[in-house]
């Protein structure tokens, strides 16, 4: 099973489109001031990263965002893309997204993680202009468009769950399984399948309490070339990864043979773009509740008055 995947896998990543965009990188004449050289859409008015300013936001209350198959345990392989590290899942439409800011429902392709030299940086979007040391994105295209590629040419065609990690003292045990791999695919292009079954879930949204509390700008993919075609949801809450395993990512190598110290891209102007921020519903039903619990009583007893008049006039 797990050699029928890895076949498959790997004749999938000789197709042409794999192949496109392998001649960036994050320094020097390769690095992110110099993509648009090559890129010409990575000069745009809705790039992204950006850095997310908490005091310019504009809060509003979506849908429920809904993640559909992610508690399923799914077969996992992790690649060195020479760019990143990317893990995909070996059945096509078994996650979904949908709600939120999102009209339409949208297919997980792959996610993957951004990182930096040190603990101090490597995420891509900033929190008022706080850096962190690592973000994953999880890229979700448009089911309409049956494919990641065929998404690439619609305004609309990705979703992105982008999640930001903090330095912990004690290891993540979910994320155990992919360091571990992580000095087996050192090189590019190489890959490896998880042993064990993953549980999207615990990376996504290991607090489903926190899941809707997100948030959310239009704008591009990080790397050449910097499509404008993405909704990004960028959850709140954070992750712990432990100092250990933020450094063995950094020990991948790159399409060049070097090793990959950082692959994040600097922040891009939001050029009067609106972020809002997604307040859970339930903190508004906490308070209708509690209204509800005062209001209650009252009416029992005006009504227990009113009968209790009726029955004494007659
Ligand atoms: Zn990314």
């Amino acid at each position: 099973m797990i050699m029928v995947f890895s076949i498959v896998y790997l004749g999938l990543l000789f197709l042409p489109g794999f192949c496109r965009g392998q001649n960036f990188g994050y320094d020097g004449d390769q690095g992110p001031a110099n993509w648009s050289k090559e890129y010409h859409t990575c000069i745009g008015k809705h790039q992204s990263p950006i850095n997310i300013d908490e005091h310019n936001v504009t809060n509003v209350s979506l849908p429920p965002l809904k993640l559909i198959g992610i508690d399923n345990p799914h077969q996992s392989y992790v690649t060195n893309t020479g760019h990143t590290v990317t893990l995909k899942i070996n059945e096509s439409k078994a996650v979904m997204l949908s709600g939120g800011p999102l009209r339409d429902t949208y297919v997980f392709e792959q996610l993957h993680f951004h990182w930096g030299e040190n603990d101090f940086e490597g995420s891509e979007d900033l929190i008022n202009n706080h850096s962190f040391p690592m973000e994953m994105h999880a890229v979700f295209y448009k089911e309409d468009y049956n494919s990641f590629k065929e998404a690439l040419n619609y305004s609309d065609g990705l979703a992105i769950l982008a999640c930001l990690y903090e330095v912990s003292s004690q290891p993540n045990p979910t994320y155990e399984s992919i360091v571990k791999v992580l000095p087996e695919i050192e090189k590019k292009d190489m890959g490896k399948v998880l042993q064990e079954p993953l549980l999207l879930e615990s990376i996504f949204v290991p607090d489903i309490a926190k899941m809707q509390d997100y948030f959310t700008y239009s704008g591009s993919l990080t790397t050449p070339p910097c499509l404008e075609v993405a909704k990004w949801i960028d959850f709140k809450d954070h992750q712990q990864l432990s100092h250990d395993q933020l450094a063995a990512f950094r020990d991948i190598r790159n399409w060049e043979g070097n090793k990959l110290t950082h692959n994040f891209r600097p922040v891009q102007p939001l050029e009067g773009r609106e972020v809002l921020h997604n307040i859970p519903s339930s903190h508004n039903s906490n308070g209708h509740s509690g209204q509800r619990s005062v209001k209650i009583p009252i009416l029992f007893v005006a009504l227990g008055a009113l009968v209790a008049i009726f029955l004494f006039n007659i």
